[in-house]
């Protein structure tokens, strides 16, 4: 759906697309991204797009002509995050009414009318389909001229673009955060429907990327120095699935393995019901995959999965995780869990605590379920209190926190391998890297290293990061 609000005067007209480059050059662009790395790489591209366009970006709000916020619909309290957010913009733009705001991603997409009601202030709107179009959009905006909300009877336009499932052009600019380390995206969208989630009605139908742009992609990458590639989609292991003429993932996996200079590959997210065989014999033959996968059961009760509709038992994901361990002793497992589901009885949140204990999970994003609108689980009855959801959350995390120290902990005295990706986050005068088991280790080092794949020896574990030391013979 393309639609938009005219200003009274009905001046402004879609087709006249174009950039304004005289007022563009020193007008600074804040993006702020909610959500998933999905998310971040579309922020990337349209920070790329706005840089090739002159824009500068910028890191700090308060310094920014134009305001982007990249939302995120995956939990209610996501969605309540970025309304509070729009309310203190709006007390912002009444101050500068030059100030130009504007919402993309995932909310736009579900939520559009409540938008555009609660805040008839922003300046545009970006469906996920459309995000690409930011320049066009802003060029449009400063064409002609920002209006001053404050003046009465005041013109008012809202530029509003949301599409269902458009094709987004690929191998657009990128203006990607990390130097060594690069989404790629893969795939889009997603055909599942798991009861409770809004990701195929925000992002639309599987659409696989053509396997020879996303080697282009990745070659240019490693021409350019970068390292390590996370290939992207919702459901990376149906890439392909279903489309004439395409590879499957694992297909996929050797070409991109075979790209020179490159070092790691890393892929997210898989679909437990899609990983096949294949896949798992490719993943410990290529030696630049990592011995890292993040697997989300969501539950490992039987009645809650198919309440889910995530198409798989219990048993089956622990098959799967046997599998993938006998292939590759020393992966590292993450997870995604979700407590607190309609009909989860305390027998059932048992069956959670018993798989994530008996899988070991490396990590677990772990949430309350929250009920959204139009999806198939919002309708189910026996709701479970908030009280209970919040316990049991708590209780989790707690289990999943011993587990992690007791694994970090076992990795004492082992040298690993890491790619120095930073300066440490939490001290300044430490080094930060990953392990390919997607673990963090801080060391002492110069900022030299950063960049390099060197070897350190693990002297120290806790639950958030590993500590290292760089063996000087
Ligand atoms: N494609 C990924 C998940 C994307 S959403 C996959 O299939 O695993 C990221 C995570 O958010 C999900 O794995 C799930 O754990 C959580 N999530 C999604 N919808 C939710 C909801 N309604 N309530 C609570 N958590 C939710
Ligand atoms: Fe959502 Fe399920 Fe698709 Fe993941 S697989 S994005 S949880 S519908």
């Amino acid at each position: 759906m393309i639609y938009e609000k005219k200003d009274i005067s009905g001046k402004v007209k879609m087709a006249n697309r174009g950039h304004n480059h005289s007022g563009s050059n020193s007008l600074k662009v804040h993006i702020r991204t909610y959500g998933c790395q999905m998310n971040e790489h579309d922020s990337e591209t349209m920070a790329g797009l706005l840089e090739n366009s002159g824009y500068h970006l910028t890191d700090n709000p308060a310094e920014a002509g134009v305001i982007v916020l990249n939302t995120c619909y995956v939990r209610e309290k996501v969605k309540h995050k970025i309304y509070s957010r729009l309310g203190e913009l709006k007390k912002l733009k009444k101050e500068e009414p030059q100030l130009i705001l504007g919402l993309c991603g995932c909310l736009v997409q579900k939520e559009l009318e409540e938008i555009l009601q609660r805040a008839p202030y922003l300046d545009f709107i970006l469906g996920t389909s459309n995000f690409y179009q930011l320049p066009e959009v802003l060029g449009q905006i400063l064409n002609h001229g920002v209006r001053d909300t404050r003046a009465k009877g005041s013109s008012r336009l809202t530029i509003v673009q949301v599409e269902e499932n458009r094709v987004i052009p690929e191998g657009l600019p990128k203006l990607r955060k990390r130097r060594f380390s690069a989404f790629v995206s893969v795939m889009r969208g997603c055909n599942n429907f798991c009861s409770y989630c809004n990701v195929p009605y925000v992002r639309g139908r599987e659409v696989s990327r053509p396997c020879k742009d996303i080697l282009r992609e990745v070659e240019e990458l490693a021409l350019k120095g970068y390292k390590e590639v996370t290939l992207l989609g919702q459901n990376v292991n149906s890439y392909g699935k279903g489309e004439k003429g395409r590879i499957d993932f694992a297909d996929l996996l050797v070409l991109v393995n075979q790209v020179r200079n490159l070092r790691r590959i890393r892929f997210t997210t898989s679909h437990p019901k899609d990983l096949t065989d294949k896949l798992i014999e490719k993943m410990a033959k290529l030696d630049k995959v990592c011995e890292h996968l993040h697997l989300p059961v969501q539950s490992g009760s039987d009645k809650i999965l198919s309440r889910m509709k995530r198409g798989y038992t219990r048993e089956y994901y622990k098959n799967l995780v046997n599998r993938l361990r006998q292939a590759i002793p020393e992966i590292a497992l993450t997870t995604d869990i979700i407590v607190g589901f309609p009909g989860e009885k305390e027998k059932d949140f048992q069956d959670t605590l018993e798989l994530v204990e008996t899988v070991g999970f490396d990590g677990a994003f772990t949430f309350c379920y929250s009920p959204l609108k139009g999806t198939e689980a919002a309708q189910l009855k026996e709701r479970i209190p908030e009280e209970t959801s919040g316990q049991r959350l708590r209780r989790l995390i707690e289990l999943q926190q011993a587990i992690l120290f007791r694994k970090n902990e076992s990795l004492v005295g082992k040298e690993i391998e890491i790619m120095v990706e930073d300066i440490s986050k939490k001290s300044s005068d430490e080094l930060q890297g990953r392990t390919r088991t997607n673990k963090m280790v801080v060391f002492k080092g110069g900022k030299e290293l950063i960049g390099d794949i060197i070897s350190v020896e693990i002297v120290g574990s806790g639950c958030w990061a590993l500590k290292g030391e760089v063996n000087s013979c």
